[in-house]
């Protein structure tokens, strides 16, 4: 129950207000400022770093009140948002000057976390999404929309699926019904998430179904293609519902939705995105020396946010993947297409972003301009490609001609507009009579007074004849007493002085009018104007995203080029079966960054399923294992989004899914030991993988003792080399170098070694990869080499050699008993054998004797 503080009207009025939001903040419109009261203030003070003081309401009842600038709001709702707050916009919707008493408040949009449009603070080239999920056993319905793109996709997905959609899309809101948000904080543990919910009625399928028809203007959802996934229509239809009827929003600009179709796609799941530092590094979670900062060298937003969405989700269909590669190899081939293009692009503006701002009524003349200048550039791109071979001539054909809408723009806002409506004078001359003659009214106020000034002279005879103004009176014409008799019969007077009469004529008065209320006018006609612009764009708005669309897809490609160009990488050939050939294979990001004087050591890996599926790769620390195997990785992966690859030489049998298991890292949010985190990443490869996938294990067994850890890396590589079971391609580095004697006994697999060159005692990393095993893991170098005291090093060998003879009668023991069993196993299986084909009925006494003989001799 909220305890209504504070007696006077407005704070009756606030309260009551709050009443029907009580989970949101509250910016309550006073006058030029935006304020919060009681703890909305101390919550926004807090966060704002704004004042925070007390507003007197009557004898008894202080209430805290911190408050804003109208104009600060998009910046103030962003950090409102940001520190995970839902923010209700309180405005005044009357003219405080024509009511007495009160003005009339109403709550006119909610902005949460996961619904904000604000240009200036959504990070460029990244979304923002909010999904909503219907929860199902296994059959989840899901809905992703970003509100400032427009961007909306549904499905319906497993458990485990939607845990790593969610982690994959990294939502800042998620919507569940008030029903099922227990069951979404059983799914996630952690608060990262802020959680929305609506009424459960707002899900059922026919409610949702109706809604999603209404936004999107059809008679049936069938042209969409997500008819059968029912919960997805619930997940949608009632995300839909909030967002038009909760959170008050316009969302005319949600004209389509998009299947989420995974059956096309690379499955990676998130540690593996983690792991391979894709988005962010593992030591710091920055951008710094991750694929995503080498990769995006993209010009435009929306060209930036398709490229990260396609790392998300590689392809699977070598006829897609094949298709974007032609386009790279388009630009590569033709320079003059690939520096002009490049040149338009850089004055793409964010289209998605823009027309998001039209629909929420939000938007600005300079982002109406920017939008004729984007679109202007697409144009030119059209007529570049068109021009120039095949593949370049199907994108132009591609590209809606939109000269219509840009003409209009073109013709009715002016070459450099304001980003305000509010002083006007952003509307081309020619546009509207009324508007000129309003704007030639305030402009040329100045001369027409003289000009009329210099008529009354004239036609008066008076010389000393004034026109002037003041703010009480307004327009007048003075005129000195002595010429009294002159004045004409039209004139009537105004005001007397102590030497002068005032006077006004009809003409004067009506000009009065004019002029003062022209200013006014002006904004009226000029906005009115944009007005009739901005739906006008809005109708045209499907086509040009389609057009947004296109010109991301080229910005990919042609970053895709670039790199290529710069960084010296080859096309993949990509393969229907499992195999993997790599011949000087690079790190794409650790090549970048190397010292000048360092160089990158180049690769080869050769695999195929069938035969070489198994690689155990052995050195020491810090030989290079780990980049080969995250190289290899990469290389897929860049590959499979249509990239170039840093390898002279990849076939690539596409790959289904993705796994690695690198390094320790401890989940602490999640509570799980390093060990745990571990196990689980191994039990997600060993039950999710396929004979199409690729398995990058990087340690195994680390976080345990030495025999346990042995033991489960022995037994994990058994288990994927099971020829009846999944065997996926396979790369497991180790620092157990007892395992290459694993590779020796397992058919397909083989053993690799990071070539180390021991000098002294030293030993120097040569970074090549070669087949074979390592014989010692050289631990105590490496720690010799990192500083570690002369002493300790000393010991530390000492201790290696006793150990070392220890471990060597273990492992021989071991041998020489599972060579024993082996052995006695196939014994068994020949006496079995011989005494089942004795027919006991056809032998002699003395033949059963010397038969028996022979068996226990055999046994011995
Ligand atoms: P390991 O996994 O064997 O411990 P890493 O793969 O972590 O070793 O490699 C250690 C460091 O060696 C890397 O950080 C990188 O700077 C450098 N390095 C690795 N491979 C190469 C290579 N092929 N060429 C040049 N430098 C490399």
């Amino acid at each position: 129950m909220i305890e209504k503080k504070g007696s006077t009207p407005v704070m009756r009025q606030f309260w009551d207000i709050k009443q029907k939001y009580p989970n949101n903040l509250i910016l309550f419109r006073m006058g030029d400022f935006y304020e919060t009261f009681d703890e909305d203030a101390l919550l926004s003070s807090s966060i704002l770093g704004i004042t925070l003081t007390k507003r007197a309401n009557g004898a008894a009842s202080k209430v805290p009140l911190a408050g804003f600038p109208y104009h600060s709001l998009e910046q103030y709702i962003h950090k409102l948002t940001k520190a995970g707050h839902s923010v209700a916009i309180c405005e005044q919707v009357e003219d405080p000057k024509s009511v007495k008493g009160i003005v009339k408040r109403e709550v006119v949009e909610i902005v949460t976390p996961g619904t904000s449009i604000s240009e200036k603070f959504l990070n460029r080239g990244e979304n923002n999404f909010i999904i909503s999920i219907m929860f199902s056993k296994n059959n989840n319905g899901i809905a992703i929309l970003d509100l400032s793109t427009g961007e909306f996709i549904t499905g319906c997905l497993k458990d485990d699926e939607i845990f790593n959609t969610i982690l994959n899309y990294e939502p800042k809101e998620i919507l569940v019904s008030d029903s099922q948000k227990g069951q979404l904080k059983k799914f996630f543990k952690s608060n990262k998430y802020f959680i929305s919910t609506s009424q459960d009625w707002t899900w059922q399928k026919d409610f949702a179904y109706s809604e999603l028809k209404n936004i999107f203007n059809v008679n049936s959802l069938k042209g969409f293609g997500i008819e059968e996934n029912i919960n997805g229509i619930s997940a949608s239809g009632s995300l839909i519902f909030y967002l038009k009827n909760k959170l008050l929003k316009k969302i005319d600009h949600i004209s389509s939705i998009k299947s989420l179709n995974n059956n096309d796609k690379m499955i990676i799941d998130p540690s593996t995105i983690r792991n391979l530092e894709i988005f962010n590094s593992l030591n710091h979670n920055k951008k710094d020396g991750t694929l995503v900062k080498i990769l995006d060298k993209t010009i435009t937003s929306s060209g930036s946010r398709l490229l990260k969405k396609r790392i998300k989700e590689p392809l699977t269909d070598s006829t897609r993947i094949n298709n974007r590669l032609d386009i790279v190899e388009s630009f590569i081939k033709n320079e003059f297409i690939q520096n002009n293009v490049s040149l338009h692009l850089k004055s793409v503006s964010d289209i998605e972003r823009i027309i998001s701002r039209i629909a929420a009524l939000k938007s600005n003349p300079r982002d109406i301009k920017q939008l004729s200048i984007s679109l202007e550039q697409i144009d030119k791109i059209k007529n570049l490609f068109n021009n120039n071979g095949k593949i370049f001539k199907k994108i132009s054909k591609e590209i809606i001609n939109l000269k219509n809408i840009i003409n209009e723009i073109n013709h009715k806002i002016i070459e450099d507009p304001p980003s305000s409506i509010l002083k006007g004078r952003y509307i081309n001359k020619g546009v509207s009579r009324k508007l000129d003659e309003y704007r030639q009214l305030a402009d040329n106020g100045a001369n027409w007074l003289v000009n009329y000034q210099l008529k009354q002279k004239e036609i008066t005879g008076i010389n000393s004849l004034k026109v002037g103004f003041n703010k009480v009176f307004g327009y007048y014409i003075d005129i000195t007493r002595i010429h009294k008799d002159k004045v004409p019969e039209n004139y009537i007077r105004k005001q007397t002085l102590t030497n002068s009469e005032r006077y006004f004529t009809e003409e004067l008065k009506s000009y009065e009018e004019k002029i003062l209320s022209s200013e006014k006018m002006m904004i009226e006609i000029e906005s009115q104007i944009f007005t009739s612009l901005c739906n006008e764009i809005l109708k045209n708005s499907k086509k040009i995203f389609h057009n947004s669309k296109i010109i991301s897809k080229v910005d990919v490609a042609l970053c895709a080029s670039f790199l290529a160009i710069s960084n010296k990488y080859t096309r993949p050939k990509l393969l229907k079966k499992p195999i993997l050939n790599l011949i000087n294979s690079r790190h794409p990001v650790i090549e970048q960054l190397l010292k000048e004087d360092e160089e990158f050591v180049c690769n080869d890996i050769s695999m195929s399923q069938s035969k070489k599926q198994i690689a155990i790769i052995t050195g020491p620390n810090m030989a290079g294992k780990s980049t080969f195997l995250r190289q290899i990785a990469l290389i897929v992966l860049m590959a499979q989004i249509g990239f170039y690859v840093p390898s002279e030489l990849a076939e690539i049998g596409i790959v289904d899914k993705l796994f690695t298991r690198v390094g320790a890292s401890d989940n602490l949010v999640a509570g799980e030991s390093t060990f745990m985190v571990e196990m689980n990443e191994t039990a997600n490869i060993l039950n999710n993988a396929t004979k199409n996938s690729l398995v990058i294990l990087d340690e195994i067994g680390r976080g345990t003792s030495t025999y346990d850890g042995l033991s489960i890396a022995w037994s994990v590589t058994e288990f994927l080399h099971n020829e009846n079971g999944i065997s996926p391609m396979t790369l497991f580095a180790t620092h157990y170098h007892e395992l290459v004697e694993l590779a020796e006994k397992l058919k397909k697999a083989f053993n690799l070694t990071v070539n180390v060159k021991e000098i002294d005692d030293k030993i120097i990393f040569l970074r090549k990869i070669v087949d074979g095993g390592a014989d010692k893991s050289y631990g105590i170098h490496v720690a010799d080499m990192a500083g570690l005291p002369k002493e300790v090093i000393k010991r530390a060998n000492q201790k290696l050699n006793s150990l070392l003879k220890k471990d060597s009668n273990i492992v021989n023991e071991k041998i020489s008993i599972e060579n024993t069993i082996n052995k006695s196993d196939e014994n068994n299986y020949k006496i079995i054998n011989e005494i089942k084909k004795i027919k006991i009925n056809e032998l002699t006494p003395i033949q059963a004797l010397s038969r028996l003989n022979k068996i226990i001799e055999d046994i011995n």
